[in-house]
């Protein structure tokens, strides 16, 4: 007997209709206005966490008929990570959240309805996880309601609040586990870059976010990605912890001046006079830098020592590397910010850049220095922009132009 389309669908599992509905979802959502695709990502996200609600009462039934064993596994969790293509840590994760929405029926229809999201579910489970399902039932209805107003990041606030209230040593205890497992972890140099990483302690984080923002404000024009302005906000942190002395008056101490200098550098003399074959520059914890860095740094060393300058001082005789106090506000009351055209960031931002380089046989006068701010700094020696003057105007010509070649140039 033939059957026609409508039957032969209808003797299909839900599971094979999800999927013949997905191997259509390309081509309609290729034909959909960008526009409008809003809604397609919304949906998408709903099904996503509906069929998560499914998936937590399979897991329920499978791990309880121990289904898992017959597969060779030992537990749920492994069984998941290999057939549900998961980590290990996003296993474990279902197959707690499965368990403890077994007590939570509220808060697992609402997930199989699509009112709240799988991370709010999971919140919701934690909670259960710390301070019993029991209770968490008791107050169940007002989370819930909580969590279909809240992302599920600021829903984690209030379950922790609530878990506050009903069991505050809990909360500390758990807050103390997570302190044991701080740790900040800073790598080896590797293709020119050090690995950062670590897990900071709430309050950690949030004092760090807080100084890295005053400094990560994109400049007029900054080319910079988020990512860079962050990590050059943590420079700059550092550097003024370190030794930026005085900044109001803009005197920033200089050699001698007490504190520790942020930064120590190796250097031959070679190197300092940028010549070619010189050696690079070697950091006081490892790793290279190459010469025109080294440069850059002791083009205004005020917080910055170079380890054999001493040696490069006795051969200029008219060396004064690093720029006096009075020199320096003389600067800063001329320039007022940075001289790169079209730049303005402000004095503390800023280096005091020898036009000639001191080591090249510049003096450390007004009429050889510039301020130049670090972003713009770095252009000038590393990237191999020309800073000049002209008629009391600053110009700077991009590395095409240069047509002399610029080892002596800074
Ligand atoms: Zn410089
Ligand atoms: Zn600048």
């Amino acid at each position: 007997m033939a059957h026609d389309g409508r039957m032969c669908r209808s003797s299909e599992s839900p599971l094979e209709r999800i999927l013949s509905g997905l191997r259509d979802l390309p081509d309609w959502v290729a034909e959909q206005p960008a526009g409008q695709l809003g809604q397609t990502i919304v949906k998408s996200r709903e099904i996503i966490d509906r069929t998560e609600a499914v998936g937590a009462e399979a897991t329920r039934r499978f791990e309880k008929a121990g289904g898992y064993k017959s597969d060779g596994f030992l537990g749920m969790v492994p069984w998941l990570r290999v057939n549900g293509k998961l980590s290990g840590a996003a296993a474990a994760e279902r197959v707690d959240t499965a368990r403890q929405l077994k007590e939570l029926p509220r808060t697992e229809e609402a997930l199989a309805r699509g009112e709240i999201g799988y991370q709010h579910a999971v919140a919701m489970a934690r909670t259960a996880e710390h301070v019993g399902a029991a209770q968490v039932r008791k107050a169940e209805a007002s989370l819930l309601q909580a969590a279909e107003t809240m992302d599920p990041g600021q829903f984690v606030t209030v379950a922790k609040n609530f878990e506050h209230q009903v069991d505050a040593e809990a909360v500390l205890a758990d807050a103390n586990r997570a302190y044991q497992r701080r740790y900040l972890q800073i790598g080896e140099v590797t293709n020119g870059l050090v690995r950062l990483e670590g897990q900071l302690v709430p309050e950690a984080a949030a004092m760090l976010r807080t100084r890295l923002e005053s400094f990560m404000k994109p400049a007029k024009g900054d080319q910079r990605t988020a990512g860079q302005r962050a990590h050059d906000a943590l420079v700059e942190v550092c550097r003024r912890a370190g030794g930026a002395v005085g900044q109001r008056d803009g005197d920033r101490g200089g050699a001698g001046g007490g504190s520790r200098p942020s930064l120590i550098i190796r250097a031959s003399l070679d190197t300092l006079a940028g010549l070619d074959g010189a050696p690079a520059g070697e950091l006081e914890w490892g790793g290279t830098i190459p010469a025109e860095t080294v440069r850059r740094h002791a083009c205004d060393s005020a917080i910055t020592r170079i380890t054999g300058l001493g040696e490069l001082e006795q051969e200029l005789t008219q060396a004064a590397r690093t720029i006096p106090p009075s020199t320096r506000r003389a600067l800063i009351a001329r320039d007022q910010h940075c001289v790169f055209p079209g730049c303005d960031r402000p004095p503390p931002w800023c280096d005091g850049h020898h036009l000639i380089f001191w080591g090249d046989g510049g003096p450390t006068t007004l009429d050889n220095l510039g301020l130049l701010c670090r972003t713009h700094h770095h252009q000038v020696h590393e990237e191999g922009w020309k800073l000049g003057r002209k008629d009391r105007r600053w110009v700077a010509t991009p590395p095409a132009l240069n047509i002399v070649p610029r080892a002596r140039s800074a």
